[in-house]
């Protein structure tokens, strides 16, 4: 059984190997027994690889990889069992598979997840997830696909995938809950957790956490009726940012200039209130098109459900990152 606060493993990547030791010590004083890493979040595999030696059954330890095909997945496990010095992964997911066609690919046969399946029969792995931000791609596989667990955005100004939770949750499916703070977007942490626990559609929600304060906060959260105050504090962020923050739903794309415009905000996010800019730059300078390139067509304005100014908000970005 997992813990219902779990540890989402982004910002360990601004810390240090000794805070994360003392963060996996205070894990374990709370019962927090669920930690959430990826490959591609730079030394954070290596960071909890070595701070659960000695006690890595305290934890559900889950990870995930980019890889899209069988060869890159099967090094990317090896990779990951190395980093994270265990010879057992309890969930190893598809890392962001955004439509049918990435589907396709890892799925086929020389598609990572037949990688996913092998490293399983081999004891290598316990259970086999997917993550994503999109709503539409999940609800059309939902029903038929393969995996012990789904991972996707909720809180309170994103709610759109309570259907999809219960549909996960009806067919024994895991349902690991991220952005449980909107990215950082929402202040008052424990309001926002409090209302994701009052759900009873989710197995485990992932705030970051890279301090032992942050971990205490977090772990002082426990469901119950919310206070007049905490009510009006959840009207207050939606208001304040309805049209404002990207739910990352893809439905402006595609942007004829080939920007990705809900990676664009993303990043920013992880620049801004991460505390992540090194990173956050790097994956920028990553992509094919860049903020600089929008030539305010505003074609993506009119598909965006929440009417974000997307011209506006990519000059932002731009400013940050320089392009
Ligand atoms: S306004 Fe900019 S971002 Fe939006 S579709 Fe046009 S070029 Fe792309
Ligand atoms: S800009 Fe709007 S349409 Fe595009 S991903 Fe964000 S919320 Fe969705």
């Amino acid at each position: 059984m997992v813990s219902e606060i779990g540890l989402g493993g982004i910002p360990i990547q601004r810390t240090t190997q000794e805070e994360a030791i003392h963060i996996v010590d205070e894990l374990i004083n709370k019962g927090i027994n669920f930690i959430d890493t990826a490959r591609g979040y730079t030394c954070s595999e290596a960071y909890f690889g070595r701070a659960l030696q000695g006690r890595r059954e305290n934890f559900i330890l889950c990870t995930k990889s980019m890889s899209r095909s069988y060869e890159d997945m099967k090094k990317d496990i090896e990779t990951s069992l190395e980093q994270l010095q265990t010879d057992y992964i309890d969930i190893y997911q598809l890392h962001n598979v955004k439509t049918e066609q990435e589907y396709a690919e890892v799925m086929g046969n020389s598609g990572a997840y037949k990688a996913l399946v092998e490293a399983k029969a081999m004891g290598k792995i316990g259970y086999i997830g997917i993550t994503s931000h999109s709503l539409d791609f999940l609800e059309k596989i939902i029903d038929t696909c393969p995996f012990h667990t789904i991972q996707f955005p909720y809180n309170v100004i994103e709610t759109k995938a309570e259907n999809l939770f219960k549909r996960a949750i009806r067919k024994n499916i895991g349902v690991i809950v991220m952005k449980p703070l909107a990215g950082g977007a929402i202040e008052q942490g424990k309001t926002a957790l409090k209302f994701i626990l009052n759900t009873d559609f989710i197995s485990v929600v992932i705030p970051g956490m890279a301090s032992v304060s942050e971990v205490k906060e977090n772990a002082s959260v426990v469901k119950g009726e919310l206070s007049e105050n905490e009510i009006e504090y959840i009207k207050h962020v939606r208001r304040a940012l309805d049209n404002d923050f990207c739910r990352r739903c893809g439905y402006c794309m595609p942007c004829p200039q080939g920007i990705d415009i809900p990676s664009c905000f993303v990043l920013e996010g992880y620049f801004d209130r991460y505390g992540l800019a090194s990173w956050a730059q790097d994956r920028y300078e990553k992509m094919n098109h860049f903020a600089s390139e929008c030539i305010n067509c505003r074609l993506c304005v009119d598909k965006c459900p929440y009417g974000l100014e997307i011209p506006t908000k990519l000059k932002r970005v731009k400013r940050i990152f320089g392009k």
